[in-house]
């Protein structure tokens, strides 16, 4: 079973760094991995950070990117439509309603993890923009991942 679930990991970060350009994971957001993703268990065996480590590496290998949104990326609680954060939304809210008062016309309805997924695409997609992207030394990039961004955000998480 233990090597079932590192060759599953293994094919499942091969197969992502091989096929996708940019790749965004959560940093800690395991809980929320885990309950969403189909290969959870194999993920929890071997663990978060060995999937993160080996995405580090082998999007050297491919030459794709991995965005890290830290911990406090609020990624769900942001109106994907027009940046609001939500402070006092709670997980148990699958429904993402944009609510904020200063562009009521905005008034988003939206699955929270695709709001959530949206939200994470725009941060890739803002963070390939960057002139060093691919591995300079500013913004806490990784020492063992290259081509790792990692990405700070503005507002602490209220999850
Ligand atoms: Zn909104």
């Amino acid at each position: 079973m233990a090597h079932q679930r590192k060759d599953t990991l293994q094919q499942l970060t091969t197969k992502l760094a091989n096929t996708k350009a940019v790749i965004v994971i959560e940093e800690l957001n395991v809980a929320g991995l885990l309950t969403h993703h189909h290969l959870a268990q194999a993920i929890a065996a071997v663990g978060f950070a060995e999937c993160r480590r080996q995405l580090g590496y082998k999007a050297s290998w491919y030459g794709s990117q991995v965005v890290v949104a830290d911990r406090w990326y609020p990624s769900s609680t942001m109106c994907s439509g027009c940046g609001w954060v939500d402070a006092a939304r709670t997980l148990a809210e699958r429904v993402f309603r944009c609510r904020t008062p200063q562009r009521p016309e905005c008034a988003l309805i939206l699955d929270r993890d695709l709001n959530a997924a949206i939200n994470l695409a725009n941060l890739a997609g803002s963070s390939s923009e960057r002139p060093n992207a691919c591995g300079a030394a500013s913004s806490g990039l990784s020492q063992t991942a290259p081509m790792e961004l990692a990405v700070r955000k503005q507002e602490p998480n209220t999850q």
